[in-house]
């Protein structure tokens, strides 16, 4: 770690990996001998399209997809999603189907009631969503449009650990905070979202992966720029893109390939979870996870401590130990410690032996 670096476990903007923090440090100037910086040169320029393109092959790769899906870049981070989706699909008396799994998964819903089209497939609520639906809990309605899923639940955390059977009925994701971080069959997907500040790089980009099919067709009476088929069409540069957030997707795309792809990031991030949930688990109960054990997220770690006033002591201690942005949401109260793709495993040593060090003195 730099000397002056801190562990940085917020939830998004999240931490991100310091080799392409560097990268985009030593190139901002004159990138690739053009003399102009990367948010300097036109769009249209062919030095950005090689980001682009680079940007979109590398996130197909990593996932496994091929022709039959695209990469689209599209601003209004992941809350445009929530809009877009049912704007799109759920149209012509089809239902847009929800499971709500969390926040997020809510405020998808709630948009897609917005324009009266929402049905609630299943819902977590009655535990505090403390656990992921399973399968024979949701309930997908007549003429559904689409089933919505929202992956990993960043305020809750809780996660997926299977992919829920949709049948013949387009199956979407809300990826945002685990994006790219381990691999599954992303082919059972029609479209998957990813807001990028968690895991991708920084605020201001959404990437969206789909199938080209799904997205052909947008109803006629939509304004352009709410429309998939418009990002479809014209590659993502029907306006100008966010070009510095893609080209930063595009490095950190690069970096996972570099570390190995999304098995080796799974594997990482395993492990990671493993040394904060186990020093949970063997804290005698000081320490108290939120999700249930079977739903816990690899990406998002939620515990309190045995009352508030231990868990603001606890967080206003982490941070003279260099460990910044461990308290929780307030929906679920206590800490929330964020370990997507570029924490690295030392800091989660750290936490670990900081989160020890504090039950014995405060216990
Ligand atoms: C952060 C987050 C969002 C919201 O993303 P914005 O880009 O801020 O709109 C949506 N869904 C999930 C799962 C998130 O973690």
């Amino acid at each position: 770690m730099e000397a002056n670096r801190i562990y940085n476990f917020n939830p998004g903007p999240a931490m991100q990996p310091l080799e392409v923090l560097k990268e985009a440090q030593a190139e901002f100037l004159n990138f690739h001998d053009s003399g102009m910086s990367i948010i300097e040169i036109s769009h249209r320029a062919k030095q950005y399209d090689q980001v682009h393109q680079q940007a979109k092959v590398d996130i197909k790769e990593l996932m496994g997809l091929g022709d039959d899906y695209e990469v689209l870049f599209i601003q209004g981070g992941a809350s445009t999603q929530f809009a877009m989706i049912p704007m799109n699909f759920a149209i012509g008396g089809k239902i847009g189907n929800y499971v709500l799994s969390g926040s997020f998964a809510t405020k998808a819903y709630q948009e897609a009631e917005i324009l009266g089209t929402g049905h609630i497939a299943a819902s977590s609520k009655n535990t505090n969503f403390r656990h992921i639906p399973v399968q024979d809990e949701i309930c997908i309605s007549e003429h559904a449009a689409y089933l919505h899923i929202c992956y990993n639940n960043t305020i809750f955390g809780t996660e997926y650990h299977y992919i829920p059977e949709a049948g013949n009925i387009p199956l979407i994701a809300d990826m945002s905070s685990d994006m790219l971080s381990r691999p599954l069959d992303f082919s059972k997907f029609s479209l998957i979202y990813a807001g990028a500040q968690k895991n991708l790089g920084p605020a201001g980009v959404c990437v969206v992966v789909a199938r080209k099919s799904f997205l052909a067709d947008s109803p006629k009476a939509l304004p352009t720029m709410l429309r998939y088929d418009t990002f479809l069409k014209k590659d993502s540069l029907y306006n100008t893109p966010p070009a510095f957030c893609i080209y930063m997707v595009g490095k950190t795309a690069a970096w996972i390939k570099a570390q190995g792809g999304l098995t080796a990031m799974a594997a990482r991030n395993e492990k990671k979870a493993k040394l904060v949930y186990d020093a949970i688990d063997n804290s005698n109960g000081f320490y108290h996870g939120h999700a249930d054990k079977d739903s816990r997220s690899f990406m998002n770690v939620t515990f309190r401590l045995p009352n508030e006033d231990l868990e603001t002591k606890f967080a206003a201690e982490a941070l003279t130990h260099g460990l910044s942005g461990v308290k929780g949401h307030r929906s679920v109260g206590g800490m929330r410690t964020s370990i997507y793709n570029a924490m690295p495993y030392e800091g989660c040593e750290i936490l670990t032996d900081f989160m020890e060090k504090f039950r014995k003195t405060n216990a």
